[in-house]
């Protein structure tokens, strides 16, 4: 039983379980690489919140194998939606924040470089809004919340300044463009993920839990009062 990983909420689900469509064509003609299939597949996410598709197509070289077509040699493989594994995060999170988040998460793959440039920028955004901190570089301006932050989140972040050259360019001007390769961005991304569930959503979520109980106690208070 293969699991499916909604990229827009994160949601796993069990792929035979999902709405899904599938549709395929030959392509008969003689080209390089033969015949080609072609192939595409959209799934839907069932978590009631989200309900996003994704979209995805392949292309490679055609084989027949019993009753059906293959692909022998793949071609090329596109995510037309999402276009990058981008995470959907509500939008009390200030647009600044989330438009640095996106644009870095969609070009991740096209170049790590710009990517790891706006994922930087993203993070000295969140620390100086959530935290209202402002020093000199990013450096500095995360050495500033260790004390505030949890030791997880803090794990996390000394982790990622300890590897390759995001870290060793900390102490630099965020706008300065550094050559990263693609799993430094890409980890640098899922950093800022967490950091956007764990400070931002799980504030809100906060305030709401209390809200709640306040509105709670008062009505309370009322019916006691009458
Ligand atoms: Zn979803």
């Amino acid at each position: 039983m293969s699991t499916w990983e909604c990229p827009f909420c994160g949601r796993l689900s069990v792929k035979d379980k999902i709405q899904q469509q599938y549709n395929y064509y030959i392509v008969k003609a003689d080209t390089k690489q033969g015949e080609l299939l072609v192939q595409s597949w959209v799934y839907v996410c069932p978590n009631h919140e989200c309900k996003e598709f994704t979209y995805i197509s392949e292309v490679g070289s055609a084989k027949i194998v019993p009753g059906k077509y293959e692909i022998a040699e793949p071609i090329q493989r596109w995510t037309h939606i999402p276009q990058g594994v981008v995470k959907q995060f509500p939008d009390y999170i200030p647009k600044a924040i989330l438009n640095d988040y996106r644009e870095s998460a969609m070009i991740a793959e096209l170049s790590p470089k710009a990517s790891a440039t706006l994922a930087r920028r993203c993070l000295q955004g969140m620390i100086r809004d959530f935290w209202g901190v402002k020093e000199k570089n990013l450096f500095e301006e995360v050495r500033a919340i260790e004390e505030k932050v949890d030791t997880d989140t803090w794990q996390a972040i000394d982790a990622i300044r300890s590897i390759g050259n995001i870290g060793a360019h900390m102490e630099k001007d965020i706008d300065l463009i550094i050559e990263v390769d693609k799993e430094e961005s890409e980890l640098l991304i899922r950093l800022i993920e967490t950091l956007l569930s764990d400070w931002y959503v799980e504030r809100e979520n906060r305030r709401i839990r209390s809200e709640r109980i306040v509105a709670a106690a008062a009505e309370k208070k009322e019916l006691k009062q009458q």
